[in-house]
């Protein structure tokens, strides 16, 4: 097979679409202005914040005033739970979460521990879900805040979180979720689901680095992470990041758009996963039926995730070991320790995770080239020789 360029790493971060970048060119060239100067530069700024502000909102059904735009996911879900914790604590002082969760979320959960915080970190089942009687059974009176994400990135699990937030609903407790993964590649209505603060963020679904969006339903009391000179309804100090903002508006549209084609993904997602499970010795992580469309993370057992990824990025195909964020790191992910790897099989995990961009000539190619480095990489093992004998 002809040598390719294949990116399967969307969960890390997506391509910014041509239109992405159209959209956000007017506000580096022509309408500069600072939406908080009160001239025609200034307006002009602020009209159109507005009318970003609006779009998004409507595509995620919840209101203008409730949007929130911060400089990425990870600021967003340091808001969202630094800033309920502390403006709750009088109430009490007990945050529930997951074991699963992006380290956004688990060490703003650490770092409020070290402030007097108790955390209880739920376990998940073998396929990386925590269920909403679970969370029930964890809440206590002093119970102030619930944060599960909307969906993994690592193993794209999608947890229950309408039932969750009902829960959170029923005993007067917090309910946040970051749905940075979510966001763009499932239908979702923020009413519908009817949580207290959700969080996003821009370059996971075409638009680039450097913008996120913090949900915070009306009337919630959230304290603020940035002070500054009163943006964002006093909410988030610093000036708007208008390009980046217009940038995600339009990306959001586009993935809205596109949300039929997610058929399309899942198939050519499904049809790898089937693929790669023929190889012996390998096991799908994650759930097979509450799975966001583009996802697979594979182990294969007797060989490193890293040597994998070095192979195929030698044949030109981008993917990961857990996720982008650990990778630099060489301890097992939590998260599939977490559902119940052992750490020699959760060594040997990959994540491939597709788009809207990708093909079923893509798709031929990860499944060929993962074949061979797998057969390869095994016949160097000598811990697979060892089991063989
Ligand atoms: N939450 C989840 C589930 C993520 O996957 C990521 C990024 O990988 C983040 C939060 C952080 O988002 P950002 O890269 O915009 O800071």
């Amino acid at each position: 097979m002809e040598k390719r360029f294949v990116y399967a790493d969307n969960a890390a971060t997506t391509a910014p679409l041509p239109e992405v970048i159209e959209e956000m060119m007017p506000y580096l060239k022509e309408k500069w202005g600072n939406p908080s100067s009160i001239h025609s530069k200034g307006n002009e700024a602020k009209k159109a914040l507005n009318a970003y502000r609006e779009k998004i909102a409507l595509l995620l059904d919840c209101e203008k005033d409730e949007i929130y735009f911060t400089s990425c996911g990870t600021e967003a879900d340091n808001h969202a739970i630094r800033g309920a914790a502390l403006a709750n604590a009088s109430k009490g002082k007990h945050i529930i979460t997951t074991k699963v969760e992006h380290p956004a979320v688990l060490k703003t959960c650490r770092s409020l521990e070290k402030e007097g915080f108790e955390v209880t970190y739920l376990d998940v089942d073998g396929d990386g879900r925590v269920s909403a009687q679970a969370v029930e059974g964890a809440i206590r009176e002093d119970t102030i805040l619930v944060s599960v994400m909307y969906a993994n990135n690592e193993i794209g699990t999608i947890m229950p979180i309408k039932e969750i937030a009902g829960v959170c609903r029923a005993h007067g407790v917090l309910c946040m979720t970051d749905a940075v993964q979510a966001v763009g590649s499932v239908p979702i209505s923020i009413r519908e689901l009817g949580v207290d603060m959700l969080t996003a963020s821009g370059h996971k679904i075409h638009a680039p680095k450097g913008i996120g969006l913090l949900y915070i339903k009306k009337g919630k009391k959230v304290g603020n992470l940035i002070d500054g000179g009163g943006q964002e309804r006093g909410r988030r100090g610093g000036t708007e990041n208008l390009p980046y903002i217009a940038a995600f508006a339009k990306a959001l549209e586009i993935a809205v758009s596109r949300l039929p084609d997610m058929a399309r993904v899942e198939k050519m997602r499904n049809r790898l996963i089937d693929e790669l499970l023929k190889i012996p010795y390998s096991r799908l992580n994650g759930s097979r039926k509450h799975r966001l469309p583009g996802n697979a993370n594979i182990s294969f057992e007797f060989i490193e995730g890293e040597s994998i990824l070095l192979l195929m990025d030698m044949a030109g195909i981008c993917c990961s070991t857990g996720s982008a964020c650990s990778s630099n790191s060489l301890d097992p992910s939590h998260v599939l320790l977490a559902i119940g790897l052992p750490h020699e099989v959760a060594h040997g995990s990959v994540r491939l995770t597709l788009s809207h961009e990708n093909t079923e000539e893509d798709v031929d190619y990860i499944i060929e080239n993962l074949k061979n480095t797998v057969e390869r990489l095994r016949a160097m093992s000598p811990l697979y020789e060892k089991y063989r004998i």
